[in-house]
Parts: structure tokens; C-alpha cells; sequence
């Protein structure tokens, strides 16, 4: 059947409005919340089973029958069993034969099998039409209806009529179905389940590993430098003077290695005279976990926001305020307004509120429920454009704040710079090969580049 033909099957109105029976192998817990599904959904379900009793967890409009006797009634047949017990279908070859099995197993281990369970089931039957589909759904979810999040039903298989008429019940069951192609992508899909965080993994080691450094970095040079050299026990810093240090120093760096990868393609790029030519391995899988880096930037500054509006109701803080009133009055005098320090204070403020705003907008436009609803180009705009704003304002946030006292000999403890000035030199570097990379004698080769032109044509006419 050709394409079109299929299409059309699957858009064809049921002029009898009835829907075909479904059998379905297996009455466990999958078996039944999809049964139960399928019955709300109009579809009248056959189970097959090694016992014919009628158990009150079976839906109530489902009959029960032997394995051979079910799939008589049924074009479809789902094989709501583990892979291990498939042998029990050879001796129903016959039966099966020219139905549509869909194998909705999953494995204990990622590769587990040699090959996939759906090729399994697919060699023991070679008459069936297998298909792969529903693994990635849960009983549970089925059962409870909240599917919000896993409505996408991954479906694969070689018979192009068996994989319409499955993803067909996949949309009656008011969830999407999304085609992979052939019977070999059920591997991919039977592992889906069973990867954890897959896009994750490097940016939370990643940023684990920089926090653990950033705190004893400051935990050394804050807490136990002040303790030897100034007799001052600031242990209480661990709390919140110094989370709020890190966090900042780590929301700063992070948004910045969202943009260094992009620099080091178009350097690569530039360099090579070819897009055509694939990135290193590192760096392809750096660019593929870019907006994990930025979220976990985002959660990083707004952790920074929270600790930031806590610190005036510190009891540290009241003490330092009281001191100074204390001094002054002692003293009999009153210091005057230090404007360059209100320019100064009020500058970085309003630098970090504009550059978090830009964070959280970066976040929000990630979101897929957002992001399927820009076009590509507003995508990039938010993401390229507003993304190094973000950078620049958050950079600028850093060096306004501290700029003052980086040159300072006292910023130096154990001749170790502050952790400020160790934060600025990703976004630095950043910026600075952006800003080379924007001249026009730099952007249009690129842009010819990325448009497909080569330097030194591979394959030329
Ligand atoms: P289950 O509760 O253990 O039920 C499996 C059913 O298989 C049993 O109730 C039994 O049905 C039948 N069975 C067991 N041993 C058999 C044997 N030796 N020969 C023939 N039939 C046998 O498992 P489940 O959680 O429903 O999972 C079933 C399949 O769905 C598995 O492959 C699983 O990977 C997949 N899956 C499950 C979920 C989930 O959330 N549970 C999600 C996605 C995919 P009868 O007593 O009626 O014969």
C-alpha cells in the first residue's frame, strides 16, 4: 500500500462508527489498564488468557478466553506479556497468522537481548505483522489518566498497513503517535524507558563538580584564611554568604558554556572552510546538552535571587548595620552619601535584575510546550540574541560589583584570586571572540559557510 492510500485510511470516517475488536494476551497490570482504555474508548476487548476466570480487576466489559480462541476474534492482537514468556506463542503460529501482534515489552537492562524483543517475537512468528508501540507508556498512567506528559506513543514496524491501523488506536486512545520507522528502531525505542537523564548527565556532573570547587575555594580562602590570619570565626558563612557566592560564580559560568561550544564550532568551521565535515564527538555532545547547562543556570540565579533578598534578616547583617550607626554616632560624625557607591550599588542591582529577566525568559522559551509555538527564527532570536544579552548584563552585573576591589592586594588571600574574578574569565573569553566573530570580514565567510559554501570544494561540477 502506498503512502497516500494509508493516509487515507487512517483520516476514513467508520461509517458503521463501530470499532474493531481488540485482543489483547495477558490480563497483568499492563494488560488490564490498557484494556480498560480501550473499552472507554469504544473498542471491544478480548482477553486471552491461561485462565478463563473472570477476575473482578478484569474490566467488566471484557471477555476472557484461551490464548487461540481470542485471537480468532481479533485483527490485533497486543502482547501484554514479558519477553521471556514468548514461547508459549509458537504453538499458536497458525492462529496468528497475517494478524497485527503489537509488542508492548520492556526490558530489565539497557541492550538486555541481542536483538530487540519486537524482532524476537517477529522471528518465532514469521506470518504475523509485528509491531512495536506503547512500551514507553505506563500502567499506571494509563489507569489513573495522567498521561499529560508521555502522550507521545513511539510506534515502529516493517508493515506500513499494520503500523497505520495500531497508530490509529493510539490516537483513539487520545494520545499521539509518533512513526520510527522500521522493526529496527525498536531497539532504540524498547531503551528509551531505561535511560536515565540521558541529556543531563554531563551537565549535572559538570556542575557538581564546579560547586564542590567553588565552595571549599571559598570555604578556604573566606572561613579559614579569616580564622588564621584575622582570629574571626565566620564558620556560620557556610549557610549563606558562601552559597550565595557560588551560586551566582556557577549560574554565570554555566550560561557562558552555553555559548562556548557555538564559538568553537564557528572557529572549527572557519577553520575547515566546510560545514560538511562532522565535530568532534566532545563537542557534538556539549551542543546537545546546551539548554540543560542553561536551565541549570537559571536554577543557580534564582537561587541567587532568594539568598540575595534574605540577607537584610540576617542577624550577621543587622550587627554590621548596628556597628557602623554605632561608630558614627561614637564618633559624633555623620559620613556623607558616597554617590560613586550608590551609582555603583544601584547599577549592578538594576544590571542583575535586567540579566536574570533575561534568564528567566531564556528558560521559559525552552519550554516545548513554548518553543513548538515560535518559529525557528523567533526561537533563535530569544535563544542567540537575548541569550548574550543575558550574558552581557549578567558579566556586567559581576564586574560592576566587584570591579573596584579586584585589583585590590587585600583580594588576594594566599595570593589566590577572588572567586569573582575566576568567574569572569569563561564569559570574558566568550564575549570577546563574539564580539571578533560579529566583524563582517569574520561573518561572512561564516555565514557563506553555514549557507553551504566550501573553501576547498570536495566533489566540484
Ligand atoms: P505482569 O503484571 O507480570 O503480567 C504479565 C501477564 O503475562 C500475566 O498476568 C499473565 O497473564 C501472562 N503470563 C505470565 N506468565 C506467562 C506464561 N508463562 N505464559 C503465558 N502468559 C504468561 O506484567 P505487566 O506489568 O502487565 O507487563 C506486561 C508487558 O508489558 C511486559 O512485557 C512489560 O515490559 C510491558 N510494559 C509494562 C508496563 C507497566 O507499566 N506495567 C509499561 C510498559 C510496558 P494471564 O494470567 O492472563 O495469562
Amino acid at each position: 500500500m502506498n503512502k497516500n492510500s494509508s493516509n487515507t485510511m487512517a483520516l476514513a470516517p467508520n461509517p458503521s462508527n463501530k470499532r474493531e475488536t481488540v485482543c489483547i494476551f495477558g490480563t497483568g497490570d499492563f494488560g488490564r489498564a490498557l484494556g480498560h482504555k480501550m473499552i472507554q474508548s469504544g473498542y471491544p476487548v478480548v482477553y486471552g488468557s491461561r485462565s478463563t476466570q473472570i477476575s473482578n480487576l478484569i474490566p467488566k466489559d471484557a471477555e476472557v478466553l484461551g490464548h487461540a480462541e481470542a485471537a480468532q476474534k481479533a485483527a490485533i492482537i497486543i502482547i501484554a506479556i514479558q519477553r521471556q514468556h514468548y514461547n508459549f506463542l509458537t504453538p499458536l503460529a497458525e492462529v496468528l497468522r497475517g494478524k497485527v501482534l503489537v509488542d508492548i515489552s520492556n526490558n530489565l537492562k539497557l541492550n538486555q537481548y541481542p536483538e530487540s524483543n519486537a524482532e524476537h517475537l517477529a522471528q518465532l512468528l514469521p506470518g504475523s505483522k509485528v509491531v512495536k508501540a506503547f512500551n514507553t507508556v505506563s500502567a499506571w498512567a494509563l489507569q489513573s489518566g495522567t498521561l499529560d506528559a508521555s502522550r507521545q506513543v513511539f510506534v515502529c514496524g516493517d508493515d506500513v498497513e499494520a503500523k497505520q491501523m495500531v497508530m490509529n488506536i493510539v490516537r483513539a486512545l487520545g494520545l499521539t503517535p509518533l512513526d520510527k520507522g522500521s522493526l529496527l528502531a525498536a531497539q532504540e525505542i524498547e531503551n528509551y524507558p531505561l535511560q536515565l537523564f540521558p541529556m543531563w548527565k554531563f551537565p549535572i556532573f559538570l556542575s557538581l563538580g564546579l560547586t564542590a570547587f567553588f565552595f571549599f575555594y571559598c570555604v578556604a580562602l573566606d572561613i579559614i584564611y579569616t580564622y588564621i590570619y584575622e582570629n574571626n570565626d565566620f564558620s556560620f558563612f557556610i549557610a549563606i554568604t558562601i552559597p550565595n557566592r557560588v551560586c551566582p560564580v556557577m549560574a554565570l559560568i554555566l550560561l557562558a558554556l552555553v555559548y562556548l561550544p557555538g564559538i568553537f564550532a564557528a572557529i572549527i568551521q572557519l577553520y575547515r572552510g566546510t560545514k560538511y565535515r562532522r565535530f568532534p564527538d566532545w563537542l557534538d555532545k556539549w551542543m546537545l546538552c546546551r539548554k540543560q547547562l542553561g536551565l541549570i543556570a537559571l536554577a543557580f540565579a534564582s537561587l541567587h535571587v532568594v539568598f540575595t533578598l534574605v540577607t537584610p534578616m540576617r542577624a550577621f547583617a543587622s550587627w554590621r548595620t548596628g556597628k557602623g550607626i554605632i561608630s558614627q554616632v561614637l564618633n559624633n560624625k555623620t559620613e556623607p552619601l558616597d554617590h560613586t557607591n550608590a551609582w555603583l550599588s544601584d547599577s549592578y542591582l538594576a544590571l542583575g535584575i535586567l540579566g536574570f529577566f533575561l534568564f528567566v525568559l531564556l528558560g521559559i522559551t525552552s519550554l516545548p510546550s513554548v518553543s513548538n509555538n515560535v518559529n525557528w527564527r523567533e526561537f533563535r532570536f530569544v535563544q542567540s540574541k537575548l541569550g548574550y544579552l543575558a550574558l552581557i548584563l549578567c558579566t556586567a552585573h559581576t564586574l560592576v560589583y566587584g570591579g573596584k576591589w579586584f585589583l585590590s592586594p587585600s583580594a588576594y588571600k594566599w595570593y589566590l584570586p577572588n572567586i569573582y574574578i575566576l568567574s569572569l574569565i569563561v564569559p570574558c573569553a566568550v564575549l570577546v571572540v563574539k564580539f571578533v566573530l560579529i566583524f563582517p570580514c569574520v561573518d561572512k565567510p561564516l555565514t557563506q559557510i553555514r549557507q553551504g559554501w566550501e573553501r576547498n570544494p570536495k566533489y566540484s561540477n
